[in-house]
């Protein structure tokens, strides 16, 4: 075979993390790269961000196994430079720095057609049910870029679906002047603690049994760290001068006991957004949450787009979160980023796929 078509060969395949096999790990092979339609783009990705999901696909679990279909380039949290667009797309421009929200909505439900985007019943995930980001290049709808301003950085933009999940979870509720409570300090609940101070909380308190999360935390967020596996919550929000407990509640961790202390800990009518998955069905003691007349919301990915243009506009206001990612490889080591995730102590991993 000539150089010359050796060339045209390689031209037209990528470099892609895939679940390639239907058991515990990733995959990096070569795909062919997306043939885009009249109304998607071509996105060359410089990072990406692993997210837990994509820790449930390497591991296989049940959820993984009866979702994901195999084989399938994984990813959904991403930063890239638009390199190819199809005839239809308006307002976007070639060499265009975006990210993009991995939920594919139809257009066609109720909710959709209210402008509800986040609500469709039909939403479909790149990476999760769709090829992802973990590639060189990305298809994605127009509909679905996210433009980036000069001053938010490729890692940054590869962080803002989880950053989009807190920010979702932090303002379900005004949180103007009020006290906080976040249970569970992964990347994600130390950013929504960060957002809720930005937004206007008094006090926000963080919890974890796990030390290197909350000091990460208290790094990262003018935030209390509180390790419930030592100390006490209630001694905790007594000597802050809380005088009933946290107004708001920013469920994280999906830890039956997190949730029991959380609603224990609350004022009467108190609030909570829950974003952490409980396993199965936990057992939650109704009554209480009853005669507390406390309210609770279940959060589903971001409010597309207005959870993305809050964020936006919280980082170039001052909002910082870059101190949650903890590290960084290039995509060849991609499985030693695993492992640190994998581990629990580590903050947000992003990979770079600009060397490969
Ligand atoms: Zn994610």
């Amino acid at each position: 075979m000539s150089t010359a078509s050796n060339d045209l060969r390689l031209a037209n395949t990528m470099k892609a993390l895939v679940k390639a096999h239907a058991r515990t790990g990733l995959w990096m092979q070569n795909e062919p790269i997306p043939e885009i339609g009249v109304d998607d783009v071509l996105i060359k990705i410089n990072k990406t961000g692993i997210c837990g999901t994509d820790v449930h696909i390497w591991n296989w679990d049940e959820w993984a196994a009866n979702t994901v279909p195999v084989p399938l380039i994984t990813g959904h949290e991403f930063a890239g430079v638009i390199v190819d667009m199809g005839s239809h797309v308006e307002g976007l421009t070639i060499g265009q720095r975006v990210s993009g929200e991995g939920h594919l909505v139809g257009k066609e439900s109720r909710q959709s057609r209210a402008g509800k985007f986040h609500l469709d019943p039909e939403t479909r995930g790149i990476g999760v049910n769709e090829h992802g980001a973990f590639a060189q290049y990305l298809k994605l709808n127009a509909f679905n870029v996210i433009q980036l301003p000069d001053e938010i950085s490729d890692d940054i933009g590869a962080i803002l679906d989880p950053l989009g999940n807190a920010v979702h979870t932090a303002l379900s509720f005004d949180l103007l002047s009020e006290d906080v409570l976040v249970t569970g300090a992964g990347p994600i609940g130390i950013m929504a603690a960060a957002v809720a101070r930005h937004a206007g909380a008094r006090n926000v308190v963080i919890t974890d049994v796990n030390d290197d999360r909350l000091t990460l935390a208290s790094q990262v967020a003018d935030v209390v760290p509180v390790n419930v596996a030592r100390q006490d919550l209630k001694d905790v929000s007594v000597k802050m001068g809380l005088k009933q407990g946290f107004d708001i509640g920013l469920e994280m961790s999906g830890n039956q006991a997190a949730l029991d202390q959380m609603v224990e800990s609350l004022v009467m009518g108190g609030r909570i957004a829950m974003l952490g998955i409980p396993p199965g069905k936990s057992p939650v003691d109704w009554s209480r949450i009853v005669f507390k007349a406390i309210t609770i919301k279940g959060v589903y990915g971001r409010e597309i787009f207005e959870t993305w243009y809050k964020m936006i506009t919280m980082l170039q206001n001052g909002l910082d979160v870059s101190g949650v990612i903890t590290h960084r490889f290039p995509v060849q080591d991609f499985e030693e980023g695993f492992r640190q995730m994998i581990g629990g102590s580590s903050g947000k991993v992003v990979l770079d796929w600009t060397g490969v």
